[in-house]
């Protein structure tokens, strides 16, 4: 007596043995790709052990419809049986096997009783009827394929005629090896959302990159073609007004002059566009070196003093230490203090005074740092951190809260009532701004309407 039941334990242990080899198998070969085709390749080999026992495996694709993935069988002849069945015998939502017979309560469901009927039931066709009878069936067994809650699909084990029903143990076993194939077929779908999102960001990116340059070959072309022609209209007016071509009126003059300077002002419009473009496209080389900030402020104001003088503003350079560095592009600047100056200008009106003032400035990201007592830092610290600043301020109309920022988008002006007289065309802050970013400052405004406007310019020390 106590020799049969040590030699039921031993075979006990011997079956729990090769389970567990066989689940630790099945979850290395689930898992062997990524690849959701070559998953379900390997899922569709899933098998109880036991002699007979065959199974369908049903998927529910990411799309929500079912698919019958494989009819697996350990007998070579039935196997090619039933592969020849794949295609042709679909699932169907009132199947009383597979998907829809563990939808509603997702646990495993054992069919002993009438198990010929309920898959005779699932066949659609007399040629797939004929293919299941000679498969042969008894208990069915259905199992859920879960993965985080969500139904990926089921495995129905088809036991042969007259063998004996589901031992709990084989249940338990049966839910393990799909759990097996759940946890390979979520991880197939999660790699195939992402590889499938990264796809649509290159498309994206693409698509993006590819309008970007169609944008800057345009613009490039246009300012080109724009440019040609004005040149050749500025040529002509002065080689009139020299009288080349015979004697000129005062009105002739006159006429010439105002041509002249709607020359001036399209060329500046088609000038800056190109500008833009550039800046946009990245084509914008920065030739970074120590300067002098005074050295370009006085340059910069000297070129539009004159102006002011005629309009009667007020004009001065105020305390701008001589010592004051910057590592920036000269020419890029003068290019944005010229800008500043000329708007200050166009937007104060006569009377009205301009002032300019370099310090010592933080940046906003560095303003607490640099208010500290630095002295402790290494040089290279406390140079990183400081900035130098430029600030124009004016006396004019101010800039309403709302519009502080839109005035640096391209395109944008405020107020154009009062200065369409006045050259223009909205892309000067933008492109000032940019410019100022590219050498690693910024450029900022502060103002009230009716108050005036303060713009500045902020710089890297040298
Ligand atoms: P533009 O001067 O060619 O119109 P900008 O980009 O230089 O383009 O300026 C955009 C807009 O910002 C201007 O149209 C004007 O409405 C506003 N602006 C710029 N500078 C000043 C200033 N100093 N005072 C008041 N408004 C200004």
């Amino acid at each position: 007596m106590s020799a049969l039941r040590e030699q039921d334990s031993a075979s006990a242990a011997e079956l729990a043995r090769n389970r567990a080899q066989l689940l630790a198998d099945a979850g290395l070969r689930f898992g062997a790709s990524l690849d959701q085709e070559l998953t379900y390749a390997a899922i569709a080999t899933v098998a109880l052990p036991g002699p007979g026992a065959w199974c369908i495996v049903d998927v529910i694709e990411p799309g929500g419809t079912l698919r019958r993935l494989d009819v697996v069988h350990p007998d070579d002849e039935k196997q090619s049986a039933a592969r020849a069945l794949i295609g042709r015998w679909t699932p169907a939502a009132d199947d009383p096997i597979g998907v829809p017979a563990i939808a509603r309560d997702r646990l495993p469901i054992v069919i002993s009783e009438r198990a010929e009927t309920a898959v005779v039931a699932a066949a659609r066709d007399p040629e797939t009827l004929r293919v299941l009878r000679w498969l042969g069936s008894g208990a069915l067994l259905v199992v859920p394929i879960i993965a985080h809650g969500s139904l990926l699909g089921a495995i129905t084990f088809v036991g042969q005629p007259g063998a004996r029903s589901y031992h709990p143990d084989e249940v338990a076993f049966a839910k393990a090896l799909a759990s097996r194939c759940a946890q390979a077929l979520e991880s197939a779908r999660l790699y195939a959302t992402a590889r499938a999102a990264l796809a649509d960001a290159d498309a994206a990116r693409a698509q993006a990159e590819s309008a970007n340059e169609t944008k800057t070959k345009f613009l490039n072309t246009m300012s080109h073609e724009l440019r040609t022609p004005l040149n050749a209209i500025a040529g002509y007016a002065q080689l009139m007004e020299l009288g080349i071509h015979g004697p000129v009126t005062e009105e002739q003059k006159t006429d010439l002059a105002s041509i002249q300077r709607s020359q001036a002002h399209l060329l500046g419009l088609v000038n800056a566009v190109l500008n833009f473009a550039q800046l946009e496209a990245g084509y914008v080389v920065y030739a970074m070196a120590k300067i002098q900030l005074i050295d370009i402020v006085r340059d910069a104001a000297s070129l539009v003093s004159p102006q002011m003088h005629a309009k009667n503003i007020g004009f001065s350079l105020e305390r701008c230490d001589e010592s004051l560095a910057v590592n920036a592009d000269a020419a890029k600047v003068r290019q944005i203090l010229l800008n500043l100056l000329n708007n200050a200008m166009k937007f104060t009106a006569p009377g009205g005074s301009i002032t300019v003032v370099c310090t010592h400035d933080t940046r906003k990201d560095i303003a607490n740092a640099a208010s500290e007592d630095t002295r402790d830092l290494p040089r290279e610290v406390t140079a990183a951190r400081s900035a130098r600043a430029v600030r124009v301020t004016d006396s004019g109309i101010g800039i309403s809260p709302s519009d502080l920022e839109a005035i640096f988008n391209p395109f944008v002006q405020v107020n154009r009532r009062l200065t369409s007289s006045d050259s223009g065309v909205g892309l000067g802050l933008a492109i000032s701004r940019d410019l100022a970013r590219g050498m690693g400052g910024d450029l900022t405004v502060e103002s009230r309407v009716g108050a005036g406007s303060t713009f500045t310019l902020t710089l890297p020390a040298a």
